[in-house]
């Protein structure tokens, strides 16, 4: 069975943690699922529905996303070590702050 943990410590914005892609968006219900790319598009990628453009900013995460909503830009990870271990830290680091 498939999931996708919502990451609560980035703030607003929705940010899961999945196993594998999703059928559905759970933040909109769309199935304008795609592969997240990384940087200037090609023409060609541009309008290819299959793929979520991050644009040129990376996400300020180890690792990029996997995938994204084209509908409400919901981004995916997979869930890893590497992740989990990333949003322990970052929780943590709220937690100092108060
Ligand atoms: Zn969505």
């Amino acid at each position: 069975m498939a999931y996708a943990e919502k990451i609560e410590d980035f703030g607003n914005n929705n940010w899961y943690l999945i196993d594998r892609k999703p059928y559905r968006c759970p933040s909109c219900n769309s199935r304008h699922i795609g592969k997240a790319i990384l940087g200037y598009p090609t023409e060609e990628d541009f309008y290819d529905e299959s793929l979520f453009i991050i644009g040129c900013i990376p996400d300020p995460t180890p690792v990029q996303c996997k995938f994204g909503c084209r509908e409400c830009d919901s981004k995916f990870w997979k869930d890893t070590p590497k992740m989990r271990n990333h949003i322990k830290e970052v929780k943590e680091y709220w937690e100092n702050q108060k």
